[in-house]
């Protein structure tokens, strides 16, 4: 699909959907997955949507609706919503932290989305952790967060092991092809007590607590809340990561931090996707008032 064609089929769902309530459009949000230029409003790249590299999505669905639209990363969009209406609600300083088949996040100081210059801050699953030349990352380079902490990371670590020859009750999980094992597999594995299954968790969960050890010292939050699928893991894996991450951490940063799991689910994008747009309408307003004409005397 081009972009000129995703363009018009959201416009067209956004004014079905307002109109289905009697309502007009003011404003709206985009939450996208890839790198976003907040201010051209492009998808600079994608790795769902590789069709679409310096896509004018936010510039083509503003021209289509004539109202203000924000386009943001899908993560940084979860971030302002679960600070303004899920887990880390009331807090100034917070990470958010998505952990599914990749890392992702988005970063809230004093209050407001820290964004970088470009709209790329918080690609938190590319630090290094482990630097090497393994294992590979999807971004090109090779032992980043994501590559050793993701589910991917975890299915793939097994899936090398059981073909190196290791056995587990994994393969059985998986009707002996290892090619087939996915982090949940793994899961149900180490809660029967299988060997191969709880070392690649204790190793990947223990990285996971490094990499949050350096989000804490490098941005002392107040809340860091904790989404994806991983997250329903929580005592399996991200409280040992916790464990970790207090210990290596500065003890300020270490005794301070509340760690939550994300309250709004998959919406949580599309939520703060509306927070923005909602802001980006209030501003639109307030400008419009200080450059309008003088009212009539
Ligand atoms: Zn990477």
């Amino acid at each position: 699909m081009s972009v000129e064609s995703l363009s018009e089929r959201i416009a067209d769902t956004a004014r079905e959907l307002v109109e289905s309530v009697d309502g007009t459009i003011a404003a709206a949000g985009i939450a996208a997955a890839g790198t976003v230029n907040i201010r051209e409003g492009t998808i600079v790249e994608s790795p769902n949507l590789p069709q679409f590299q310096d896509a004018p999505l936010g510039h083509l669905v503003e021209s289509i609706l004539g109202v203000p639209i924000v386009l943001e990363n899908d993560a940084n969009a979860a971030a302002v919503g679960e600070h303004s209406l899920g887990a880390g609600r009331g807090s100034h300083d917070m990470v958010y932290l998505t952990i599914s088949t990749g890392i992702g996040g988005g970063f809230i100081a004093s209050d407001r989305l820290h964004r970088g210059a470009q709209g790329g801050a918080g690609e938190f699953g590319h630090t290094v952790i482990v630097a090497g030349r393994t294992p590979p990352c999807r971004c090109g380079q090779a032992g980043c967060w994501e590559a050793l902490s993701s589910g991917t990371a975890i299915a793939r670590e097994v899936r090398d092991r059981l073909l190196a020859g290791e056995s587990s009750r994994i393969l059985e999980l998986v009707g002996g092809t290892p090619g087939r094992v996915t982090a949940r597999e793994v899961f149900n594995a180490a809660g029967a007590g299988d060997t191969l299954a709880n070392e690649v968790l204790d190793q990947a969960s223990y990285y996971l607590g490094v990499g949050l050890a350096n989000l804490l010292n490098i941005l002392n939050p107040e809340v860091v809340v904790i989404g994806g699928g991983m997250a329903r893991q929580w005592d399996r894996y991200i409280e040992p990561a916790i464990k970790v991450a207090k210990e290596r951490a500065f003890r300020l940063h270490g005794d301070t931090v509340d760690f939550q799991p994300a309250l709004l689910g998959d919406d949580n994008g599309l939520r703060g996707a509306l927070f923005l747009a909602r802001e980006a309408s209030t501003r639109n307003r307030a400008s419009a008032r200080k450059s309008g004409p003088p009212p009539a005397t």
